[in-house]
Parts: structure tokens; sequence; C-alpha cells
């Protein structure tokens, strides 16, 4: 046998010390249940407790995703109905849960629009990205082989009508749209965009990451959008990041129904109620994305928050998610210059243009903030704004958490004019 005749030379260490060497470093974490976590674009909201003891009840935490489908009939009800309130609260008529993040959702939305295509015979070999975009926009074209085609913003930050006919063309598959756009402002032309895209034969694609703006108010269904992802992690309140995974499904127009990821939830009615059933019949699906389900547990934390909302309440997280944008917008306006100041949906876009002459940058500004104990907010990002500083406040903070967060960094402006030091050289603690 290959025993080892020496002792192996591990640290030995008590119970105790080992619970409180981990337990202290848990608390070096940024966390949202720590305090305000600004990062734009990412939709950071508090994430209820009542979502985690409803992922917890033995029924989903210990379903097994092999056992029969008659023992899953509870699992799959709710799998089924969270589908259908993600499609009614986006104007969507199908949508698939499978997919693991919102980048997952864009990949399979063009892998669909693709597959359109060449249903019909049409080789398209194009897609219109606006220079706004996530990084994830381009890299969902390139991975399907289409040539990305950037779409200048206008002077006021949103795309124009004019912009999207000059370079539409018989080439073009698709166009990606986020909306509001990563500059926190309403792509205010979208409707006609999606009808000039529509007529040259391409489709449309939202990019859902910031659909907390609209909730209950404006559906991208009824904009236009063909296909789009949602990211339960960000709009619905499920973990983000180390308390993933994500969840990121997909939502579609009859059109692209028959390319959907397999398999779907089916519903049949009968003598006995309603039954479910995992349907793998859909010949030209794109496929499969994801092992068994989808990230499940993220379901029941989605669904639990739709529940509890109500359409009224998830109005009124729209609707206070955008006041508090623009509460922070007003409040910062005159100390940081503000690149595109117009009134804002969820989230405003801030630069270090004022501070040039300390030598202050966003950087150092966003390490700042970390010795004042927030989490910094989105930096460098869109980049067609130059030191771009990107605060998405959410819902979730109260007026005196918004000011306590907006005065600290008017005290790092003050700091950068009267003792920049302090701050390009921060982390001072
Ligand atoms: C977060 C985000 C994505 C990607 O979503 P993931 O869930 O992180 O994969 C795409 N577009 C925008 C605008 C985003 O903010």
């Amino acid at each position: 046998y290959a025993v080892r005749d020496d002792v192996l030379d591990l640290p030995e260490m008590s119970e105790v010390d080992v619970v409180r060497h981990f337990t202290r470093m848990s608390t070096w974490n940024a966390a949202v249940d720590f305090g305000l976590y600004p990062l734009g674009s990412c939709t950071m909201k508090y994430n209820p407790k009542i979502n985690e003891r409803m992922a917890r009840l033995p029924g989903f935490a210990q379903a097994h995703p092999m056992q029969p489908e008659a023992l899953s009939q509870g699992f799959l009800e709710l799998a089924h109905t969270l589908e259908r309130h993600l499609a009614e609260v986006s104007g969507m008529d199908r949508v698939s849960l499978q997919p693991a993040a919102g980048a997952q959702g864009e990949l399979a939305g063009i892998m669909m629009i693709r597959a359109y295509h060449e249903k019909r015979g049409e080789k398209r070999t194009k897609v219109l990205i606006p220079d706004t975009a996530h990084g994830t926009n381009p890299a969902s074209a390139a991975l399907n082989s289409y040539e990305c085609v950037e779409i200048p913003s206008g002077p006021d930050g949103i795309l124009h009508p004019d912009a999207v006919a000059a370079a539409m063309s018989d080439d073009v598959a698709a166009i990606m749209i986020t909306n509001p756009n990563t500059l926190g402002l309403f792509e205010k032309h979208i409707a006609r965009i999606s009808e000039i895209v529509h007529a040259g034969g391409g489709l449309v694609y939202g990019d859902g990451a910031n659909l907390n703006a609209t909730l209950g108010i404006a559906r991208p269904g009824d904009l236009g959008i063909d296909v789009m992802h949602f990211n339960l992690h960000k709009t619905f309140s499920t973990p983000h990041g180390g308390g993933g995974p994500g969840s990121g499904p997909v939502g579609v127009k009859n059109v692209l129904a028959p390319y959907l990821p397999v398999p779907l939830i089916a519903r049949d009615e009968t003598a006995d109620g309603p039954r479910f059933r995992l349907d793998w019949d859909l010949p030209r699906s794109i496929g499969k994305l994801h092992g068994y389900f989808g990230n499940v547990g993220m379901f029941v934390r989605a669904y639990t928050y739709l529940r509890s909302l109500g359409p009224d309440g998830l109005r009124r997280c729209a609707e206070m998610a955008v006041l508090n944008a623009n509460y922070v917008l007003a409040r910062l306006r005159d100390a940081y210059h503000v690149p595109y100041d117009e009134p804002v949906m969820h989230e405003c876009v801030l630069s270090d243009r004022k501070l040039e002459e300390t030598g202050v940058t966003t950087l150092d500004i966003a390490k700042r903030l970390i010795d004042y104990g927030y989490h910094p907010p989105t930096t460098y990002f869109p980049l067609i704004v130059h030191g771009a500083l990107m605060i998405e406040p959410t819902e979730s903070e109260s007026l005196e958490g918004l000011d306590r967060f907006v005065d600290t960094l008017l005290a790092i402006e003050r700091e950068a004019r009267e003792n920049p030091e302090l701050v390009t050289g921060a982390p001072q603690r």
C-alpha cells in the first residue's frame, strides 16, 4: 500500500479557530446586506429574505432533477407560471427559463435569429449594435459569426432613426437595443427604429438588463422587440455574483417560438386538473442550453418576488428606482460633470471631467469610496463617456441612505479640490 510514513505537515487548528477565521473573512465582503451597492447597469437591489425561505422549502430544495415528472408537478407548475408572468411583464409570447445568465440569454436569442433567417433561406451577415451597448452584445453576435456594425448615438445619448436607416440593408440580421440604454436614457425612438429594421427584413433584440426601470409601465414587446433576455439576478432580486448563480430567461414573439431551446414546459388540461410535462418536440429548436431545467433555485426566488410585489408593486418598484436615480443626479449635478444632462431612468452617468485640473480620476474616486465603506459604482462604462462613473441606486435605498452616499461623493469632490493626495492615494485605510 502507498502508506505515508511521515506525518503530513498540515497546520493544526481547533474548530473554533477555523470558524472564527472564516466568519471574520466573510465580514470583509462587500454585499448588499451590508450597504448600498451602486453598480450601474447591474441592478444590485436588495434580495428579500422571503425569496430564500421559499427556495429552501424541502419540495424545491431537495427535489432531484431526474425524479419523474409526476413527482415534479409543483416545480413544473411554478416554472410554467413564472414563464407566463415574465411574458406578461414584457409583452412577449413565450419564455424559456433555461439560460444561465443574461449573456447566455443573448446567445440563445441571436442563435434563434440566425435559425429564423436560415429557415427563410436568407444569408444575412451583420448585426447593428449601438455604441452604448454592453460588451456581451457584440460577443453574442460574434459567437454566431455575425459582423458587428456600430451605430453612433446622437448628441442626446440615444439612438436616432436616421442612423439606423443609414446602416440598414439586406445584410442586416438584427439590431440589439438596450432600453433604457446604459446612459440610463429611454430610447425614445425605439418604436420607429423597430419599424425600420422590420421593414428591412431584420429582427429586434432587446437587452433586458435594464428592465427594472420600466416594470409595469412599458413593455418591450409593445415597442417592437422580437426577442429579449431577462436578468433574474438584476430585475427580479435573485442573488448576484458570488451569491449567484444567475438566470437569464429568454422571451420571444411567436415568430421565433419554433426555435426556442428545448425542453419547453407544456401544460395539459386533464380531468384531474392541469398536468405539466417537458416537451422535447420542437424540430427547429436551437437545442439544449443548460443541464436539466436551468438554475432552478433562482426561479423560485424570482417567482416569490413577482408574487409578493404583484402588478402594482412591480410598477412602484420601477417608479422608486427612477426617482432615486434622478435624486442622486440632481444632488450631484453641480459637483460632477454630467455628460448627457437629461432626466434619467434607473441610473445616472457622471464623469471625472470637472476634476481634471486636480489630477483626480474616476478610479481614485472609486477607491476613495471604499475608504468610506462604499462599494464603488460601475466605472469607465459606458465606453462613450471618458472617465464614466455610473450610479444605479435601485429602489431598495431609503432617502437617508441615498443622502449619506451623495454626501460622501460631495465630500470626495471637496477633498479632490483641497487635498487631492487624499483621493489619489486611496485606499488610505
Ligand atoms: C449585466 C448586463 C448584461 C449581461 O448579463 P449577465 O447576466 O451579467 O450575463 C448584458 N447587458 C447589459 C446592459 C447588462 O447590464
